[in-house]
């Protein structure tokens, strides 16, 4: 059964798991994952990207995902956030994915798209990622889920202290995924809550900006550790920074420690080197998957390597 709705109080009453672009969705209905009603939102009219008169910036949850890469708004005063978007999966999925969807989707765990895989995020008793293969795992574990957030978006935003809105309430982008304590969420919205809108900043003019991602293949690949970079260099010295990291949690992170090393520096290599090293502070990697704290490291400095020569 589908239930089309174009406002968002239609939403009240209607049963069955939300799609938006239903790159992810889709994906697994066809493995035998998920199953049942759907509710059809693709028609709600939040696609807009809007520079307000405060300077901040709003972009609709059902905004593309190129849209979000290709708009002037984003691409001119976000260049973090829109070169992650750029860099993401395929031009295909860019195209018809959104930009909700993309910080909504479902653990990309290979015994959660399994179906006769067990996992505690589809209701079973035991996670077999944990006692089983886990070579792309957290490095940065709280506990139960074993896999990282999926969402390439969502690090991006927490670099810029974006603020979403749903059809509920408002709050940090950082609460729409908590502390890590809630193994069986990949967000922590409410059934039938709709995600409408997500509000940036001010633009930080002559920011520098990157996205770096390490990943076993060039291309259409969930990366294995990835870095969005913001910094605002004066006279020689960065006056600000803010670094979101993916791959390496339950949930998306953002790296205060290496902030703060940058801040006050001399923009140099020595200076963006000495803080990349600081982003494996506090690591506590699974077994198979301490490889990874490496090339957190590797994947951070190149990131503000390619920043600073933004
Ligand atoms: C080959 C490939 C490579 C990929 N690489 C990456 C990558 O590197 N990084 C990355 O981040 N992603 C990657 N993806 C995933 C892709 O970004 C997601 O599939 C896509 O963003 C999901 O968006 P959608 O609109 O299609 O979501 P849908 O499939 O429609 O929905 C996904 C989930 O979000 C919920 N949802 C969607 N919108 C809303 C809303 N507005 N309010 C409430 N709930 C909502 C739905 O209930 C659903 O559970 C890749 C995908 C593929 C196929
Ligand atoms: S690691 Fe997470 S997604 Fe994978 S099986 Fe365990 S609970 Fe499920």
């Amino acid at each position: 059964m589908l239930t089309l709705i174009t406002k968002p109080e239609e939403i009240k009453g209607a049963v069955g798991e939300i799609r938006a672009g239903g790159t992810d969705l889709h994906d697994r209905y066809r493995l035998g994952v998920s199953s049942g009603p759907i509710i059809d939102i693709h028609k709600l009219p939040y696609t807009d990207i809007t520079q307000n008169a405060d300077g901040t910036t709003t972009i609709g949850a059902m905004a593309t995902i190129d849209a979000v890469g290709q708009n002037p708004i984003t691409a001119k005063g976000y260049g973090a956030l829109a070169k992650a978007a750029n860099g993401l999966a395929t031009p295909q999925i860019r195209w018809a994915a959104t930009f909700g969807g993309s910080l909504l989707q479902r653990t990309r765990c290979w015994y959660y798209r399994h179906p006769q895989l067990p996992c505690t995020k589809k209701g079973d008793a035991v996670c077999g990622g944990r006692d089983g293969h886990h070579p792309n795992g957290v490095i940065f574990d709280h506990g139960g889920c074993a896999h990282p957030h999926p969402s390439t978006l969502a690090a991006a935003l927490l670099a810029y202290d974006a603020h979403v809105r749903t059809t509920e309430r408002e709050m940090p982008i950082a609460d729409l995924y908590g502390d890590g304590s809630q193994h069986d969420r990949d967000h922590l919205l409410h059934q039938n809550e709709i995600l409408t809108h997500v509000t940036l900043p001010a633009p930080v003019v002559g920011e520098k900006t990157a996205y770096f991602r390490s990943m076993s293949r060039f291309e259409a690949e969930w990366p294995i550790v990835e870095c969005s970079v913001r910094l605002v260099v004066r006279d020689g010295a960065i006056a600000a920074a803010g670094i979101g990291a993916g791959g390496i949690s339950q949930i998306p992170m953002r790296l205060p420690n290496v902030e703060a090393a940058l801040l006050g520096k001399p923009a140099t290599q020595a200076t963006l080197e000495q803080a990349a090293h600081l982003s494996a502070a506090g690591a506590n990697p699974l077994p198979q998957a301490a490889w990874k704290v490496e090339m957190l490291v590797g994947t951070l400095l190149t990131a503000m390597e390619l920043a600073l020569a933004d």
